[in-house]
């Protein structure tokens, strides 16, 4: 018997779940933890990004105040940096380490870092992947296992795990170069850049585990429909 969305194998659904939500319970709760340290300097997140911008030799980006929680962005096509109203206004050392990271990838855009490019090119893909996978699948399944439709249902699927997949070395960078400019100082005394650290590493840590999730869906779907069915 076939049971389309509960089955044994849901159980990786599950811990693909319970994963997200506790890196992404982490990142809140270090985040917290660090926005309530004022940075010696008195910088606010605002501040700190128009100046690492202006040091990183970029002055064709602008910065401006979103709303919102955790919706700091960077916008290559628009040129834009946008910071949500706890990092924008905020002098904590969180809020900074936020505002460095976001610059991290104006730099990584200005420099022509590649796997940004690749990201970015990957976006029609990923999105074409993760609305039409599920859709394709069910409708092999419903034609009576028809595998050609099942494989290009989980095929695109797996071009949604590539995106993520892509977007780490991005993310990871972000903040190797976020943490390389906060370190000369001008921005955060030496000593409060540990703290920045730990902000950021937790942060990377939601990417890894939303690619972990989508990674254990993609096995799911090759347990329950990777097999040929012929002896069905
Ligand atoms: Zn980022």
């Amino acid at each position: 018997m076939f049971y389309p969305f509960f089955d044994p194998t849901y159980i990786l659904v599950i811990i693909g779940l319970v994963i997200s939500m506790a890196a992404s319970a982490y990142v809140n709760h270090t985040f917290r933890r660090y926005d309530q340290y004022r940075s010696r300097t008195n910088t606010s997140g605002t501040d700190a990004a128009r100046f690492i911008l202006s040091q990183s030799g970029i002055n064709n980006v602008g910065v401006q105040k979103i709303s919102g929680d955790l919706t700091d962005n960077y916008n290559g096509q628009t040129k834009i940096l946008s910071l949500s109203e706890a990092t924008a206004d905020s002098t904590s050392v969180a809020a900074i380490g936020v505002a460095a990271h976001e610059c991290g990838h104006a730099v990584q855009d200005h420099l022509n870092y590649w796997p940004m490019r690749l990201r970015t090119a990957l976006v029609p893909a990923a999105n074409l992947g993760s609305t039409l996978s599920f859709p394709i699948i069910i409708v092999g399944v419903l034609l009576s296992f028809n595998q050609t439709l099942i494989y290009i249902g989980i095929f695109l699927f797996s071009l949604a795990l590539l995106f993520q997949l892509v977007t780490l070395p991005v993310e990871f960078n972000a903040s190797r170069r976020a943490l390389r400019i906060l370190s000369d100082g001008q921005v955060l005394s030496r000593d409060e850049v540990p703290m920045v650290r730990k902000v950021l590493t937790a942060a990377a840590l939601t990417y890894v585990a939303a690619t972990l999730a989508t990674f254990l869906q993609l096995l799911r779907l090759i347990i329950l429909f990777g097999g040929n069915r012929d002896d069905n």
